[in-house]
């Protein structure tokens, strides 16, 4: 088993988020970044569950991939990879549709 399989992550309610870029300074993966809408976006493939980001959210919108609102879930464009992803090996491809099976994640 990979390191990665063993992550949970985060889900970031980006119509909550009001940009105060506390979580990405928290990280300590730079695993968060503020998107073109000054959105928080989670970068999937460097974020290791430390769960620094949770606590440090004034308005609660960052949550365990497990405990997260279903709402929250089927929402998009609070993860990507670092990099495109037609450049994703099939490893990572599997892990990304493992990890959304396996809570709930149902945007694409
Ligand atoms: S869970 Fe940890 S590694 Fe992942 S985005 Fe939050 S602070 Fe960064
Ligand atoms: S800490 Fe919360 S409100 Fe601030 S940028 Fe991150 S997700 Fe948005």
């Amino acid at each position: 088993m990979t390191e990665a399989k063993q992550w949970e992550m985060v889900v970031v309610d980006q119509d909550i988020c009001i940009g105060c870029n506390a979580c990405v300074a928290a990280c300590p993966y730079q695993a968060l970044e503020m998107d073109q809408e000054n959105k928080a976006a989670l970068i999937f493939d460097k974020c290791k569950d430390s769960f620094d980001c949770i606590p440090v959210c004034p308005v609660t919108c960052i949550w365990k991939s497990g405990e997260a609102p279903e709402e929250s879930k089927e929402k998009e464009g609070w993860v990507h990879f670092s990099k495109p992803r037609e450049q994703l090996t099939e490893e990572e491809k599997k892990l990304y549709d493992e990890w959304k099976a396996k809570y709930g994640i149902r945007h694409s």
